[in-house]
């Protein structure tokens, strides 16, 4: 039969698809002998039998759970609801991958008005009784009875205000018996019945309340946003409490092995005596940093310290440990790998590396590609003269500036109309989600670097600052007050995350300058990488941006950008007006010099390394007056019959514009059929870059232009370009007694050439794939379309699994990937093979183009960073590397 229930000494580490993250690791620790409060933990699979049930735990899996708790009852000498000697048990959610504070936890269950007593006559401390009892009925209520917290935080706060006091832990316990007692109301009001007595009702509800909360809105977004499969289900953790408010002798914390957020090697957390579970990262009282616990409580710190080592040695990663001090006993209850900044990820994979724990390709794999992209973003300039009104924590580094908006709802309506916000909160909560999404960065006045907002904030790389006491901030006037500045909503604000620093109105900023660890862990990729990377550029300043970043090449340069400026465009229309090929050859003969430095500049950005320069792609109306202007103003001018050259002048204009309007241009008069019907449009390009190339030559530079064609269909076209190219470069060559080398080559970015490819090859040097026409040809979707209408159901429906924009569509564009690849090497062994639409930067689709056997990939300047670490991923991945230290 099948095994549903674990006991903590039943399971391991690897056995987290089953057991969820936190419950394999209470597993793995309790094997490697450290002090963990013991228990059960039940498996994902039981959560699939649950939902497969209607939503009701089936009753093997009711009756394997009571008789492992019979085990363990008796392994610890407590007995769930027992009068005299009762077991307390936490339960806590646990899925396969961390979702911070997305999902449900019970802490204190099997209190009631008999177990209580008991448990204040065996700990001497009432007041502690009494306070975990409010704490459970708090708790439970709405996880599994759906009262919002925050009714129950309100009538504490009203009692709390009674007694005059401020902290929980002043309360008496007339007070909490006051409170519990208040509590129990609020609950027959709200459900009609009173609060459940007997414990092991208090057990099944909240276990079948943790399995629903898999599917409650917040966690549902989290999984969207972090690729989470909906399908995974989480387990639940059924744990003996260990309590850490039993007094002063009592804490509980959270810390790291290293610095989440510069990845320096010390411990770094936090801690609140006398204080319970969620406390910490709740963030309704600001925890001492852990240092302090050294002089607090010396042993504990000691055992701690060396607790935080063995873990971090044992699992090769930081790691995120919850613990609980119990009159001065430590217990563990929790480690995962600790959640970190783009700029600690990579310190810490370096130095992990260097110090030997790991090798340089398991460091390589640590580091998640997209967090590379943070740390080129930008940062205050330091010489700006700021007006700074507070300081808080440093929760998440990075500059953000943004109007202030205080609630998540209204951050993420004005996030939508493309408005930048900041979002100010006391503190967040999982329900502040899309806002945090939507906003620039996170402010909040409570909480400390391990609270919602601030973990949340470091996972996304916003930035992040927290516990910024010096703020009042107050929802219902819509202000924060910090002194006599008063901060209305909608004011301009800007944050420093990795100072803390709270920065009245705009902020300049500056580009970041790269650690050594990031250029030793890019230099390490580029070791093990096989695909080469270049970028996407059409500007010497773009090339050289490029360069810095380490792209050894450009993939695409755009040439359309090259016939808009206000010296171009007037030769440009009258181009594209001229009656005749004469007409047409004087406008090109303004436009070859200005293109030949165009192309002079870029080759020289890239001086040594390959540049595939791209002729002319849109359709020619994109070059003239939109259709709508000139029919509004040649109306005007009819009307007015004031200026009659001018009116027809437009009109003529008009016709051309009428005449050159498509139904749909994105499969018109585009791309080489330009250079089909306006030969001499591609012969200008084509001799500027000869002319450029040869002038670089000349001047001792080495130049290696690649010509590229754009939306051919099959061999006739590119046969028809390469001839003219051969005899422009061969001319041009002769004429100025100069050789350089270049390759004449194509885009794929129709079907058909793909599956012509081997016929292409005949003719091409080189294939660059354009996927993102590729991938609205060959799915017939049109970009704007599908995303502006339907994707998101395609998105939602499942339809589709990603948005095959931006990662490439394995299936359908992939396999036209693999045929045009396979055919064309089948022709032309040594055809070189690239891709250079937007999914060049994106890792699932660099993998890809990996494991088909591109050779190089192309994206944007800050991107190539992106695909290098990506690219020796994929290497590492296919097992090519693997292994050498
Ligand atoms: C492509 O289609 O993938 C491509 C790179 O060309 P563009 O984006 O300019 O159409
Ligand atoms: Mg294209």
């Amino acid at each position: 039969m099948e095994k549903f229930v674990y006991l903590f000494n039943q399971g391991s580490a690897d056995m987290r698809s089953l057991l969820g993250g936190k419950g394999a690791n209470l597993c793995e620790m309790t094997n490697i002998g450290l002090p963990v409060p013991p228990g059960m933990t039940i498996s994902t699979a039981a959560c699939a039998e649950y939902y497969k049930a209607d939503q009701k735990l089936p009753q093997n899996i009711i009756d394997e759970v009571r008789e492992n708790l019979t085990t363990l009852e008796t392994a610890i000498g407590k007995k769930l609801g027992d009068t005299t000697n009762p077991l307390l048990v936490s339960v806590r959610s646990g899925a396969v991958f961390s979702m911070p504070g997305m999902m449900d936890t019970v802490l204190n269950l099997g209190l009631n008005e008999t177990t209580v007593q008991a448990v204040a006559k065996n700990t001497g401390n009432l007041v502690f009784a009494y306070d975990s009892y409010r704490r459970f009925i708090q708790m439970f209520s709405d996880v599994v009875l759906e009262i919002p917290k925050h009714d129950f935080e309100h009538l504490l706060a009203e009692h709390k205000k009674q007694q005059g006091v401020t902290y929980d832990q002043e309360l008496s316990a007339e007070t909490l018996r006051a409170i519990i007692d208040s509590y129990k109301i609020l609950v027959i009001e709200r459900t009609g019945s009173p609060f459940p007595e007997e414990p092991i009702d208090q057990l099944f509800l909240s276990i079948e309340a943790v399995f629903r909360s898999w599917n409650n809105d917040r966690a549902f977004i989290y999984r969207n946003l972090n690729k989470i499969d909906h399908n995974l289900g989480t387990a639940v953790n059924i744990q003996s409490m260990v309590f850490g408010n039993m007094g002063n002798d009592c804490g509980t914390g959270v810390a790291f092995t290293r610095n989440p957020s510069t990845g320096e090697n010390i411990l770094y957390g936090e801690y609140l005596t006398n204080a319970q579970g969620e406390d910490v990262v709740a963030g309704i009282r600001t925890p001492q940093p852990i240092a302090k616990l050294e002089s607090e409580m010396p042993e504990v710190y000691a055992q701690f310290a060396n607790t935080a080592h063995i873990l971090e040695q044992h699992y090769k990663n930081v790691q995120d440990i919850e613990f609980t001090i119990e009159k001065g006993k430590l217990f563990i209850l929790q480690t995962r790998n600790g959640k970190r900044t783009a700029q600690a990820g990579i310190k810490i994979a370096h130095d992990l590396a260097m110090e030997g724990l790991i090798t340089k390709e398991e460091a390589l794999l640590l580091i998640e590609p997209g967090q590379l992209d943070q740390l080129l973003h930008r940062q205050i300039d330091s010489n700006a003269t700021l007006n700074v009104i507070a300081t808080g924590l440093p929760a998440s580094p990075g500059a953000a500036s943004g109007v202030v908006v205080f609630d998540a709802d209204h951050a993420e309506q004005l996030g939508k109309t493309g408005a930048k916000v900041l979002l100010v909160r006391t503190e967040t909560t999982p329900d502040d989600i899309h806002g945090i999404i939507a906003a620039q960065g996170i402010l909040t006045s409570r909480g400390g670097m391990t609270s919602h907002a601030a973990v949340v904030a470091r996972g996304m790389g916003k930035p992040c600052v927290c516990g910024c006491e010096a703020l009042k901030i107050d929802y219902t006037k819509k202000t924060v007050t910090v002194g006599q500045t008063i901060i209305k909503e909608g004011d301009l604000v800007s944050i420093d995350g990795a100072t803390g620093r709270v920065i009245l109105g705009l902020v300049p900023m500056v580009d970041p300058e790269l650690s050594t660890e990031y250029l030793a862990i890019l230099a390490w990729a580029d070791e093990v990488k096989r695909l080469d990377v270049r970028a996407n550029a059409d500007t010497p300043e773009d090339a050289q941006k490029a360069r810095e970043f380490g792209a050894k090449g450009i993939g695409l340069t755009r040439t359309e950008h090259m016939f808009m400026g206000h010296d171009r465009l007037p030769h440009v229309q009258r181009m594209i007006l001229a009656e005749n090929p004469a007409e047409r050859h004087d406008a090109l003969s303004y436009l070859l010099p200005i293109q030949e430095n165009d192309f002079y500049g870029i080759l020289k950005a890239m001086e040594g390394y390959p540049v595939c320069i791209r002729l002319l792609d849109p359709p020619l109306h994109e070059f003239l007056p939109s259709l709508e202007d000139l029919l509004i103003e040649t109306t005007q001018l009819r009307i007015t019959q004031s200026n009659m050259p001018l009116l027809a002048e437009k009109e003529s204009l008009l016709k051309k514009v009428r005449a050159l309007h498509e139904s749909n241009p994105m499969l018109g008069h585009r791309g080489c059929r330009l250079g089909i019907t306006f030969p001499e449009i591609y012969e200008m390009q084509m001799q500027a870059i000869c002319n450029a190339a040869v002038r670089l030559t000349l001047e001792g530079y080495t130049v290696l232009p690649e010509i590229e064609i754009p939306l051919t269909i099959g061999k006739a076209e590119m046969a028809f370009f390469k001839e003219k190219i051969d005899t422009i470069a061969k001319n041009t060559m002769e004429k100025h007694q100069a050789t350089f080398h270049y390759l004449s080559g194509t885009m794929i970015e129709l079907p058909r050439a793909a599956l012509l490819a081997g016929e292409l090859a005949e003719v091409a040097e080189f294939f660059s794939f354009g996927t993102n026409d590729l991938t609205q040809t060959c799915l017939g979707f049109s970009r704007d379309d599908a995303e502006g209408k339907f994707l998101n159901h395609y998105l939602d429906m499942k339809i589709l699994a990603e948005n095959p924009f931006i990662t490439l569509d394995r299936k359908g564009v992939g396999q036209l990937m693999k045929i045009a690849v396979t055919n064309g090497r089948q022709t032309r062994p040594d055809l070189l093979i690239g891709i250079c639409g937007e999914h060049g930067g994106e890792s699932n689709s660099i993998a890809f183009c990996h494991e088909i056997g591109l050779d190089f990939v192309s994206c944007s300047p800050y991107r190539v960073p992106i695909a290098r670490l990506s690219a020796a991923q994929a290497a590492i991945s296919k097992g090519e590397n693997y292994g050498t230290r």
